[in-house]
C-alpha cells in the first residue's frame, strides 16, 4: 500500500509537523512531542487525504465527522498533565478515558504517552473501522466502547485524565464525577460553532476551571451534550 512504501517521507514530514506546528508553538510536554512524533498520523486518514496528513489543520473522515488539527490533539493531550501524574502514582499506567474515538489517532497518542486507554464513540462504524486500524498498527491495548461517552463510562472509572475531542455546552457532570483525585478533564465548551478550550482539574472536593483558548469541534451529541 502506498502509505507504507511512502513511510519513510511521512516520517520527515511528521519530523517536521512537531517541530513546526507544535514545538514552536509552544507545546512542550516532553511525553506529548515524542508520542506525536511517533504515532504514524498518515495511517488515520482516508487514501484521498494522504498527502495532507501533516497539514496544519483538521481533516474530514466521513460521517461529518474529523480527526482533530494536530496542533490541537497536542495542547489537549499536554493539557492532562500525565507527567505529573504518573510521577505521583507510579504503581500502573494512567487510566484516561477518551470520548470521541473518531480515527483513533488522539487514542493512539494517549496510549504512546503511556496511558492505557479506554476510547468512547457513538458512530458504530467509526468505532469498528478505528478499533481494526489500532489493531492494524499494534494499539492491542485500546478499549474502544460504542455508547454515548457524554454519560460518562462509570465501568472503568475513575480516571486519571478525560479528553473530550467534541464541543459540549458544559464540562458534562458524569464525566467530572469520574475524575480521580488530582485528574483532569480536558473538552471544549460553548456554542455549537465555537468553544473555548477548558480544563477542570479535581483537588480533593474542589473543581478549579481553567479556559485556555478558542477552539471548533464537532458537537458532543448526546444526554450532556447538544441535542442531535
Ligand atoms: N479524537 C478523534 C476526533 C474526534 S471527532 C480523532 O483523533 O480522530 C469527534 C467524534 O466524537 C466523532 O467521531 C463523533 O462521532 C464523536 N461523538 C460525538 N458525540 C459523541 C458522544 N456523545 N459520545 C461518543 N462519541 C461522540
Amino acid at each position: 500500500m502506498r502509505r507504507e512504501r511512502d513511510a519513510e517521507r511521512f516520517a520527515r514530514l511528521r519530523a517536521r509537523m512537531v517541530e513546526t506546528q507544535l514545538r514552536q508553538r509552544g507545546v512542550a510536554d516532553a511525553l506529548v512531542l515524542a508520542a506525536m512524533a511517533e504515532v504514524p498520523r498518515e495511517r488515520f486518514v482516508d487514501e484521498f487525504l494522504l498527502e495532507l496528513a501533516y497539514t496544519d489543520g483538521a481533516l474530514g473522515i466521513g460521517g461529518g465527522q474529523t480527526i482533530s488539527q494536530p496542533y490541537m490533539v497536542a495542547r489537549m493531550s499536554e493539557s492532562l498533565e500525565l507527567g505529573a501524574w504518573i510521577a505521583a502514582h507510579p504503581e500502573g499506567p494512567p487510566r484516561v478515558l477518551d470520548i470521541g474515538t473518531g480515527s483513533g489517532y488522539q487514542a493512539a497518542v494517549l496510549a504512546r504517552m503511556g496511558a492505557s486507554v479506554i476510547s468512547v464513540e457513538r458512530d458504530p462504524e467509526l468505532a469498528a473501522e478505528a478499533k481494526a486500524r489500532l489493531e492494524e498498527l499494534g494499539y492491542w491495548d485500546i478499549r474502544v466502547e460504542v455508547g454515548d461517552g457524554s454519560a460518562g463510562l462509570p465501568a472503568f472509572a475513575p480516571y486519571a485524565g478525560i479528553l473530550v475531542a467534541a464541543a459540549a455546552p458544559e464540562p458534562p457532570e458524569p464525566l467530572i464525577a469520574e475524575l480521580a483525585d488530582g485528574a483532569r478533564l480536558v473538552v471544549p465548551v460553548g456554542r455549537r460553532d465555537l468553544q473555548e478550550l477548558t480544563v477542570v482539574h479535581r483537588v480533593g472536593k474542589r473543581l478549579e476551571t481553567e479556559r485556555l483558548e478558542p477552539c471548533v469541534f464537532v458537537p458532543l451529541v448526546g444526554r450532556f451534550g447538544f441535542p442531535q
